[in-house]
């Protein structure tokens, strides 16, 4: 299933290429539900309202995807959680780039940890990536994103996946330069989310999807999450030996090689196989 936020603050499913409208549906479980839980409202509704879509698409409105105004799937995530430096071929060109290393050797994630992203920051596919003033380098970073379904802690690997709602698209945006990631990584409009998420039933193997990013046509970034140094169950047992994990926090889970600037009036293409793709565009 594809759940996707749009307009001003509506719910939607999308089948083929339409949004079929469910906000009075899920209005109606989460006054059955309250009081909610500490995470998001949608993703912690998500249990009870999933079984209800298949009826609901044929009674409700629907409007071409196209001519929706994408928001982020998840608005309220209690935390958005990175993972720097998890695809050997990125780390490679970082250390080929003085303005991505900023002067240090950069290693791999088990050295650096987790990071950690404002909510301030996320936008849905509709909004404009807003670069900042005084012409610092800023890059894409297309990257799997996992869409925690539950609280928990001390999730075991084996047992990682019964706590993924589902999975999206995302643009981890950054500006180079050597001030921390959470600074470099939280600027308003720096975390893309998008078109939508899908549920985690439609994907058997997470650490296997081939992504690609272009920008103005031109191919970026192209990879596959195999090629993740921590996969997506490690990334959730590791995250959850730290935190507990909220319905709707957000596991950024890394960029792959091709990271690059982008400018003013770009039009940035992120695709990920059984996921879709998004559009988004940079302003300043
Ligand atoms: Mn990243």
């Amino acid at each position: 299933v594809r759940i996707c936020r749009y307009g001003k603050d509506e719910v939607g499913v999308v089948v083929g290429d339409r949004v079929h409208d469910i906000t009075s549906l899920y209005e109606g479980v989460r006054a059955e539900r309250l009081p909610l839980g500490a995470g998001d409202a949608l993703i912690e509704c998500l249990p009870e309202l999933t079984p209800l879509l298949n009826e609901a698409v044929g009674q409700t409105a629907s409007v071409p995807v196209a001519e929706c105004n994408l928001l982020s799937p998840v608005a309220y995530p209690s935390k958005i959680i990175g993972a720097p430096a998890n695809y050997h071929l990125h780390i490679a060109e970082a250390n080929a780039d003085d303005q991505i290393n900023a002067g240090t050797i950069v290693k791999t994630i088990d050295h650096y940890g987790l990071f950690l992203k404002a909510g301030s920051s996320l936008i849905g596919p509709s909004q404009p990536i807003i670069l900042l003033p005084g012409g610092r380098r800023i890059d894409h970073e297309v990257e799997l994103v996992v869409v925690i379904g539950r609280q928990c802690r001390n999730v075991d690997e084996a047992d990682a996946i019964d706590v993924v709602a589902g999975y999206a698209i995302g643009n981890d945006v950054t500006f180079r330069g050597p001030e921390d990631r959470s600074l470099r990584k939280s600027v308003d409009t720096f975390t893309v989310l998008g078109p939508w998420l899908v549920t985690a039933d439609e994907i058997d193997d997470p650490d296997n999807l081939d992504m690609m990013l272009t920008v103005n046509g031109d191919i970026r970034q192209q990879a596959n999450t195999r090629d993740l140094i921590f996969g997506v169950r490690k990334l959730i047992a590791y995250a959850s030996s730290f935190y507990t994990l909220m319905a709707g926090d957000l596991i950024y889970t890394g960029t792959p090689a091709g990271v690059g600037q982008i400018t003013n009036g770009d039009v940035i293409y992120a695709e990920i196989e059984k996921i879709g793709s998004f559009r988004s565009t940079v302003a300043q």
